[in-house]
């Protein structure tokens, strides 16, 4: 989280303004989860995070129908806007001068002589490039490309689906809420005039199930009628992917130059600038090995 503020600072632009939407509000239905959130409380204090006094938040005696046990609420977490984000590192990328190829890797070839370039890029229009490091994050068509090069990282997708819904209420019903909100692991955005994102199912069927949208907006029988009853505006899903063998994400220099930062299944937005920073080091190091090989 640390790294979040820094590539704010660097990527903003005017006419895109990103910020964290902060804080963030954890609620506990079940007593596993109070036990995780006094945990949490009790070992991160020092990172922003207590106990919410939860009779008198009064959207949360409104929002949901059954008994919240406990909440918790986290000052340096929050939301980015998703969008805004991918505009600010498109356009962030074209300053830097980062050259994009929209185009398919079908293969990696290892190069064979010490004169070469390490690596080998087959594009699917023909094109090959030659290139001392790869980093691959293609999610879970990784496998496909390092298979071929006698490595295995099995992954498998987790679908996920989202929706957003509109209160048919004249008062702004998330007036008061934080600008998110999990509830039975259930991420709730407000946005706009009482609307919100609610998501995202786990699914390991590769057709999306609509049982888990009933789940997901009656946020698993929390949800109060207003919300229940809600129209849906939109919904959308997608694949994550995750590994089969090892915790996510994979973050591995799997031979000199070919680097894996892929599969994070869940939380490859949160992760990414943590993720970026580990390429760049493991990028610095290789250089310094390129570099006393020359010398
Ligand atoms: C509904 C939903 C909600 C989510 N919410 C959150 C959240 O709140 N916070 C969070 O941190 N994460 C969230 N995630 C997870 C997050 O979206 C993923 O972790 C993230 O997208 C992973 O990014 P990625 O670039 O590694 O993989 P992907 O987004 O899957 O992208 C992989 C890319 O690789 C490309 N590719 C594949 N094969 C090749 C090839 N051979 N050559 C060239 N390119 C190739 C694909 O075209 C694709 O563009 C959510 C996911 C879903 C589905």
């Amino acid at each position: 989280m640390e790294l979040w503020p820094q590539w704010i600072q660097e990527i903003n632009t005017s006419e895109n303004p990103i910020k964290i939407e902060q804080p963030l509000v954890e609620l506990a239905t079940n007593e596993e989860e109070v036990i995780s959130l006094s945990k949490l409380v009790l070992n991160r204090k020092d990172l922003g995070i207590e106990l919410l006094d939860i009779r008198s938040h009064e959207w949360i005696q409104r929002s949901f129908q059954k008994k919240i046990l406990k909440g918790v609420i986290s000052h340096n977490d929050g939301r980015i806007d998703p969008i805004q984000l991918q505009i600010c590192l498109r356009k962030a990328l074209t300053k830097e001068k980062v050259e994009k190829i929209n185009q398919n890797v079908e293969l990696i070839e290892k190069g064979t002589s010490l004169i070469e370039k390490r690596w080998k890029v087959y594009l699917a229009n023909g094109e090959k490039l030659e290139l001392d490091s790869i980093i691959i994050c293609a999610a879970t068509q990784s496998n496909k490309l390092i298979k071929k090069l006698g490595h295995d990282r099995p992954s498998q997708p987790i679908l996920g689906q989202a929706i957003s819904i509109k209160l048919e209420e004249n008062e702004n019903y998330f007036h008061d809420w934080p600008p998110i909100v999990i509830c039975n692991q259930i991420n709730l955005i407000p946005f706009k005039l009482n609307e919100m994102i609610m998501g995202a199912s786990l699914e390991t069927s590769p057709i999306p199930n609509s049982e888990y949208l009933k789940q997901i907006q009656s946020i698993s029988g929390y949800a109060s009628e207003v919300i229940a009853k809600a129209s849906i505006q939109s919904q959308w899903y997608g694949l994550r992917s995750r590994p089969i063998d090892r915790p996510a994400p994979l973050l591995e220099v799997i031979e000199p130059g070919l680097i894996l930062a892929t599969n994070h299944y869940r939380n490859g937005i949160l992760l990414a600038p943590a993720t970026a920073d580990w390429v760049k080091n493991q990028i610095a190091q290789e250089d310094n090995i390129l570099t006393q090989d020359i010398y």
